[in-house]
Parts: C-alpha cells; sequence; structure tokens
C-alpha cells in the first residue's frame, strides 16, 4: 500500500467534522482538518440551543469529551407537547423510562466552541482553516483531495476522505449522485429570552396553526425560543420591536410560561429537509448535514450526524488496519439507511402534521394526542424513538473506540 499522507482528511470543521476528527483521531488515526472559515479558539456567536440526545451524550463521554462540555450542559428531564386550541397535552419524562434525563442543551456556540478547542490541542489531528476543499481523485491505493488555500492549490493523500462539509457539501457534489431538496416554506426565529414560569429542566413544544413553537430550557428561568413562521411572517417577526415579539410569544405558547422579557438577538433560518442519494464512493463518504438536513422539529439533525460518526468509528475499527475502503464504506452506509429514513420520516412528519389543517391530519394529530395521554407504552416508545438509543445499539461498540 503507497504512504499516504495522512489517514483521514475531514472537509469541514463543524459540529459533525470536529466529532468525527476526535473520533479518529482517538481511535489511532493521522487527521487532517479543512475548514473554510476562519478557525479561532473563541466561542462562535450562534444563537441557539442544541438539544443533544442521550445516545449523543454516551457517544461524548465514550470518546472523553464530555469533562469538556458538561458546564454547558443543562439537563433535559421532561417534554410538555401540546396544541393550540385543545386542552390536552402529554407529558413525556425520562423518570417514566427510567432515565435521569431525556438529554441536555447546550449553547450551541459553546459546544462548538470546545469541539474545536478540543480539535487544536489533539497532537495526531492537523487543521488548516481558510483553506476550502474543491476536488478529489481516487486511486488503487489512496485518494488525492485538492485543497484551495490563498488562492493556490495544494494536494493531499489519504486513505479515507470525510465530507463534513455541511448542507451545501461540495464533496457531496464531486461524488456525484442526486439532492432530493424539500423546502419547507418556512424559517425558524430563534431568541433566548426569560419567563415568569420556571423552567425546571422542562422543555415545551406546542403545535400552533402556523408551525411549531418549541421552548428549550437553558437555566433557572431562560429558555431559548424557537418558533417556526411562514416567510413573510418571519421577516415581520425579527423586525417587531422587542415587546411586541414578546408579547406575541407568550400568546403563541397559550400563556403557559407566564410573562416574558429579555429577550436576545433573534436570528433566523431557512427549514428544508435535504437527503443525498448516495454517501460514499471506493475512499469518500459524506456524513451529517452534507448527508441529511432534517428540520429541527425534534432537535433530531445534529444527533443524527453523531450517530453517523459513532457508526462510521465502529465499522472501520471492526474491518481492521488493511481492509478494503470500499467494503468498510459500503458496511458503513448499508447501517446508516435504517436510521436516516425513519429520522428523516418522524422530522418531516412532524413538520408537515403539525401545520396541516386538512380534517383527516387534524383529526389524526388530535387522536395520536389523546392515545399518547392516555398509553404509558407509547409514551415510553416514543421517548425511547427519540433518544437514538435503540439505533445506537445496533451498529455501534464502543470498546472498540480505543487504541
Ligand atoms: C434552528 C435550528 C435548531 C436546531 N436544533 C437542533 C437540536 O436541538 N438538536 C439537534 O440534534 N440538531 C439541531 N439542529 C440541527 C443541527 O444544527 C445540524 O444538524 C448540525 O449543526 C449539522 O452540523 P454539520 O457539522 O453536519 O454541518 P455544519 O454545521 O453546516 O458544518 C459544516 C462546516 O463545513 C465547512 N465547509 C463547508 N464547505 C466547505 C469546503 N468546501 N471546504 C472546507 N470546509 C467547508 C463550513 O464552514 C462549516 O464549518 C438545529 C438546526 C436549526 C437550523
Amino acid at each position: 500500500m503507497q504512504d499516504t499522507d495522512t489517514d483521514c482528511v475531514v472537509i469541514g470543521a463543524g459540529l459533525v467534522g470536529c466529532l468525527a476528527a476526535l473520533g479518529l483521531s482517538r481511535s489511532g488515526f493521522r487527521v487532517q482538518v479543512f475548514e473554510t472559515d476562519r478557525f479561532s479558539k473563541e466561542m462562535p456567536e450562534d444563537g441557539r440551543s442544541l438539544v443533544l440526545s442521550r445516545a449523543s451524550i454516551q457517544i461524548l463521554k465514550a470518546l472523553q469529551i464530555w469533562p469538556n462540555l458538561s458546564e454547558w450542559a443543562y439537563s433535559v428531564k421532561n417534554i410538555r407537547v401540546s396544541e393550540k386550541g385543545t386542552y390536552g397535552s402529554v407529558l413525556l419524562s425520562a423518570e417514566e423510562v427510567g432515565a435521569q434525563e431525556l438529554g441536555c442543551s447546550f449553547p450551541a456556540g459553546k459546544l462548538l466552541g470546545t469541539l474545536r478547542n478540543a480539535v487544536v490541542d489533539d497532537q495526531n489531528i492537523l487543521v488548516r482553516d481558510k483553506a476550502s476543499f474543491s476536488e478529489f481523485k481516487e486511486h488503487n491505493d489512496y485518494c488525492e483531495v485538492s485543497i484551495v488555500e490563498d488562492g493556490s492549490t495544494d494536494k493531499v493523500t489519504t486513505r479515507f476522505l470525510i465530507g463534513a462539509d455541511g448542507s451545501g457539501s461540495t464533496v457531496r457534489t464531486a461524488l456525484g449522485g442526486s439532492l432530493s431538496t424539500l423546502s419547507y416554506g418556512q424559517h425558524a426565529v430563534v431568541a433566548e429570552l426569560t419567563a415568569s414560569v420556571p423552567c425546571n429542566h422542562k422543555a415545551y413544544e406546542h403545535f400552533t396553526g402556523q408551525g411549531p413553537l418549541a421552548f428549550i430550557p437553558t437555566g433557572l428561568n431562560t429558555y431559548t425560543s424557537v418558533q417556526c413562521f411562514d416567510v413573510e411572517a418571519s421577516i415581520h417577526a425579527c423586525a417587531m420591536s422587542d415587546d411586541a415579539y414578546l408579547r406575541l410569544t407568550e400568546k403563541n405558547i397559550g400563556g403557559r410560561l407566564g410573562e416574558m422579557s429579555n429577550l436576545g438577538k433573534r436570528y433566523s433560518y431557512p427549514l428544508m429537509r435535504q437527503k443525498s442519494s448516495i454517501l460514499n464512493s471506493e475512499r469518500v463518504v459524506v456524513i451529517g448535514n452534507a448527508a441529511n438536513v432534517v428540520h429541527p422539529n425534534g432537535a433530531q439533525g445534529l444527533n443524527l450526524g453523531f450517530r453517523d460518526v459513532a457508526t462510521l468509528l465502529t465499522v472501520i475499527k471492526r474491518s481492521g488496519e488493511n481492509s478494503d475502503t470500499k467494503d468498510i464504506l459500503e458496511k458503513y452506509a448499508s447501517s446508516r439507511l435504517k436510521d436516516h429514513r425513519m429520522t428523516g420520516r418522524f422530522t418531516d412528519l412532524m413538520a408537515q402534521g403539525s401545520r396541516s389543517s386538512l380534517n383527516t391530519l387534524v383529526i389524526l394529530r388530535r387522536l395520536s394526542m389523546v392515545a399518547f395521554s392516555h398509553s404509558s407504552r407509547l409514551r415510553k416508545r416514543l421517548v425511547q424513538k427519540a433518544s437514538g438509543l435503540g439505533l445506537l445499539d445496533q451498529s455501534v461498540d464502543f470498546s472498540l473506540w480505543g487504541q
């Protein structure tokens, strides 16, 4: 086998790329990471709070990254699901499934900043920022990756090329295949705020006629609100005064959280679903948002990307040093099909079903709420599914990850 400059090239130092780089390094591989943006040790600005599932926390613990992150974590123990105009609601609780928590919320900027700092401090990882992937060529024994930096092109040879370059992935484009895209015609407006009703580790998911509205608990009385609006309404919501936005938010959640104040900066994100028709070639694979983008409703996108990383690490380690890279990546892709399909469907159904005013969907939605409120078995199944633990157990073996 030809000597290569490195074992793995990771394109993109977002949350999924950083986790992949750390996981590969901790499994004994030499890694090079290329990131288009400036890469600094400062915490990047991002108004979101991301909820990591129990499965994701388990992955971070197995890679010994958790101790760096735990100071930013706020435990989510319950989720109250309700619908506008109806009295019934469903409480999903960790206690009911015998767990301490359903997951944890993190300030997104702190999460990324902490992972990036761990990448920079890792001796086995070489990071090059302001350096963009442009193309790859696969050869019998290696893959040649072209990187553009300061207007000139550099070539790096590697065994594996991992595209973690987000929804506009150029690695995915270079792989060929097609991309299916569905725009939800909505934006999520995200803002931090304080409410008079204390968080008490409870999140809220409220279905309104215009789209889902979520409150992620982040502290004593602080929440991150995520409101989905049609595009026009989202522009209006971002332009209104702080006071008007707070009063609108209080009204949209039906007064459940009392009086709101201390509104933070508002951020707006277009909502879409994307799915790549192929995940790999002989030496190249796409993961995270480069492979799948899902509606943020249900907090599944990043968790799905973390499970991509966990399965990839397991398949690579299970296959041994001298295995054929094509076999490894085919095994990876087939192991991920079910989770990608199920998570895509789950988030899509919640997004489409929550807005629909079609009689049949409204009746179905209300019947499901009644069924969930009366059946502990159904609630447990939903919590288990959303935690990602079942899917993780099928394809991940943490014991293989050490050197
Ligand atoms: C409002 C909102 C709320 C959300 N909440 C949750 C939640 O609570 N829980 C959850 O699990 N998920 C959530 N998500 C989804 C989550 O944010 C994404 O799934 C996750 O950030 C994807 O990470 P990534 O690393 O795959 O992609 P990105 O974060 O897009 O990272 C890609 C990186 O690649 C770099 N890059 C791009 N092109 C190149 C190139 N050619 N060369 C080099 N580098 C390149 C980019 O600069 C970037 O740094 C939410 C999403 C939204 C919009």
